[in-house]
C-alpha cells in the first residue's frame, strides 16, 4: 500500500471508523453514508464479508449507511499497524490497547505461551513438558498422567460394579430357580 493510501485510509479511520471489542475480539469497522468512499477502503484493504449495507437505517431518512468491518485478530492487527503512524492521540492510544489486547486475551497469542507453569503450578519445563505432537501445545506431565490415573481408576471401579451387578442377577435368577 501507498504511503498516501495509507495516510488516507488513516484519516478517514479518525473521523468515520471505530474500535470496539467483543467476546473475545476486536473488531474495526467503518460506516459511511459514501459508498463509493468506504468500497475504496475495502479495494485497499479488503474485508471478508464486502461492503455490507446497514440494515438499521431508522430515523435517517433516505440515506443508506454503509458498513466495512475486518475482525480476524492477525488482519486487525495488519491494518492497525498500517494506519497507525497518522493516528491522533485519542485514536493511537485505542489502537495500541487493541494490538496488547489482541496478543495477550486467552486462548491466542502469546497469553499461554508466556506461561512457565500449569493451572495447579507444576512448571513447562524438562521432563515435565509435554508438547502435543499435532497442535503444538504444551502440556504438564504430572497433571497428564494424574488424569489418566483417575480415568483408569474410574473405568476399573465401573468393570467392578458392572461385574457384581451381573454376579448379583445371576444369583438372584438361581434363586428364583
Ligand atoms: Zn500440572
Amino acid at each position: 500500500m501507498k504511503d498516501t493510501d495509507k495516510a488516507w485510509l488513516a484519516g478517514l479511520f479518525e473521523g468515520e471508523g471505530c474500535i470496539t471489542t467483543g467476546s473475545n475480539c476486536v473488531q474495526i469497522k467503518i460506516v459511511m453514508t459514501d459508498k463509493d468512499v468506504i468500497e475504496k477502503v475495502d479495494i485497499l484493504f479488503p474485508s471478508s464479508s464486502g461492503v455490507k449495507q446497514f440494515k438499521n437505517t431508522e430515523g435517517l431518512g433516505n440515506k443508506k449507511l454503509y458498513i466495512w468491518r475486518i475482525t480476524k485478530g492477525d488482519y486487525v492487527k495488519k491494518f492497525i499497524n498500517i494506519i497507525l503512524p497518522w493516528l491522533g492521540k485519542r485514536r493511537k492510544e485505542k489502537a495500541l490497547w487493541a494490538l496488547e489486547y489482541l496478543s495477550t486475551r486467552p486462548g491466542v497469542g502469546n497469553y499461554y505461551k508466556n506461561k512457565t507453569h500449569c493451572p495447579k503450578g507444576h512448571p513447562y519445563y524438562g521432563d515435565n513438558l509435554y508438547i502435543n505432537p499435532s497442535s503444538g501445545g504444551r502440556s504438564c506431565r504430572i497433571c497428564l498422567n494424574e488424569h489418566s490415573r483417575k480415568f483408569q481408576a474410574n473405568k476399573r471401579k465401573l468393570e467392578k460394579e458392572k461385574l457384581i451387578g451381573s454376579m448379583v442377577t445371576k444369583l438372584e435368577k438361581e434363586k428364583i430357580v
